[in-house]
């Protein structure tokens, strides 16, 4: 066991602040990191990172004076309603609020990210597992096109767009006789301080047969047809496919959007992701306000351009071919998001109260306090501040409802 999120991984300028409240420090194994119920520290983390993504308006929404929904995520309550707060287990052991708005905007909330990406990733992997139960093969291509470090994102991920959505039409694509049922297609943004923003398509493709050679040699053909194609511009290398086995891990981890935050790997040396600028703003670990400012300006350009992209898309002869499969299984992201599993209903908390926590960013704290030591925990934690020195807590039907 490793110790692969702490204090000592950055100059901590801001989150020492916060440290002496949210004493527990986590030891965290893998398997913790990849359970939707995150480690204590991660929770605060991803909470300080939306609340860092809140700030941001896109150039429609600053015209139309327009709040984007993430202003409200994990804030307002939900509907218009007097009923308290809950907080709440799901069967997993995992605490959240209910009644919270959600505001499933995948490429601009790490929170409802994680909870869309975990989702997908389940998704997929029955997907996977159905097909190949039927004895059937899957690939896995990675596409890219040629970019420079000072192209815009909205250049290149125009690019890649419409540059496969025009080669699919091809005579090469449409052939028949290349077995192709249909494909899943996930669209993924990094950047790069030395070849700036590199969107890339990874698909899957469903074959209708298993003939590993026929598939090796149409998608290596593929790929050596789509790094030439139009003014992709590409390289060989830079493109690649192989033959989906029965252990999907690898693949999956695709769909870690957030792994790369909570392996506490924010000063990776592979570079940036949108999410872990918002990481390293969260937790002030940059140099100075320069840096920050160009941190913010990835993240900013990263929502301008992803606005209504599809992450994942599956295409209707996969839809068809496993309409049973899918049919309570695919969720749009605002299902995905809203979607909740209550054990049992722990505590109450009255909207007034709700608002003062909302308001001092108390939410993840009192989630990790109340798994520290229960109620006890949660008041010491609520009336260290003045605003709370006045809570009072009474039972309704053995749960405390904090007002
Ligand atoms: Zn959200």
């Amino acid at each position: 066991m490793s110790q692969f999120f702490d204090n000592q991984y950055f100059k901590t300028k801001r989150y020492q602040t916060a440290t002496p409240l949210d004493t527990n420090t986590v030891l965290v194994s893998q398997e913790l990191v990849h359970s939707i119920d995150l480690p204590n520290i991660y929770k605060t983390l991803i909470h300080n990172m939306r609340r860092v993504a809140k700030t941001n308006r896109t150039v429609k929404e600053t015209k139309e004076n327009r709040k984007p929904r993430i202003e409200y995520c994990g804030y307002s309550i939900n509907g218009n309603t007097n009923n308290p707060v809950q907080m709440c287990s799901n069967p997993k052991g995992g605490l959240f609020f209910n009644g919270i708005a959600n505001c499933g905007g995948y490429w601009r909330c790490p929170v409802c990210a994680l909870k869309i990406s975990e989702n997908k990733k389940e998704l997929l992997a029955g997907l996977i597992t159905e097909h190949q139960n039927r004895n059937l093969s899957i690939g896995f291509l990675t596409l890219t096109v040629r970019h420079s470090r000072l192209d815009r994102l909205k250049r290149t991920l125009d690019k890649i767009t419409k540059n496969y959505r025009k080669f699919q039409t091809g005579r090469f694509f449409a052939k028949t006789d290349n077995g192709l049922i249909g494909q899943v297609k996930t669209l993924e943004i990094t950047y790069s301080e030395m070849n700036g923003w590199h969107p890339h398509l990874h698909l899957l493709f469903f074959y209708n047969h298993n003939d590993v050679k026929a598939i090796e040699k149409f998608q290596k053909d593929f790929i050596s047809r789509w790094f030439k194609y139009a003014d992709n511009n590409g390289t060989l290398s830079a493109q690649n496919q192989k033959i989906v086995t029965s252990d999907i891990s690898d693949y999956l981890a695709k769909y870690d959007i957030t792994s790369e935050m909570t392996k506490g790997q924010i000063k990776s040396s592979k570079g940036l992701t949108p999410f872990t600028c918002l990481a390293k703003i969260a937790v002030g670990d940059y140099e100075d306000y320069q840096e920050k400012r160009k941190l913010y300006g990835i993240y900013a350009e990263y929502v301008e351009y992803t606005q209504g992209k599809h992450f994942v898309n599956i295409s209707n002869s996969i839809r068809n071919e496993y309409k049973e499969f899918l049919q309570d299984k695919e969720k749009t992201d605002d299902e995905i998001v809203n979607e909740v599993t209550i054990d049992e209903v722990l505590l109450k908390i009255s909207i007034p109260v709700w608002k003062k926590i909302a308001m001092h960013d108390l939410q993840p704290l009192v989630l990790n306090k109340w798994k520290e030591n229960g109620l006890d925990a949660v008041y010491n934690l609520l009336t260290y501040y003045k605003a709370f020195k006045d809570i009072e807590i009474e039972y309704i039907n053995d749960v405390p409802l904090i007002t």
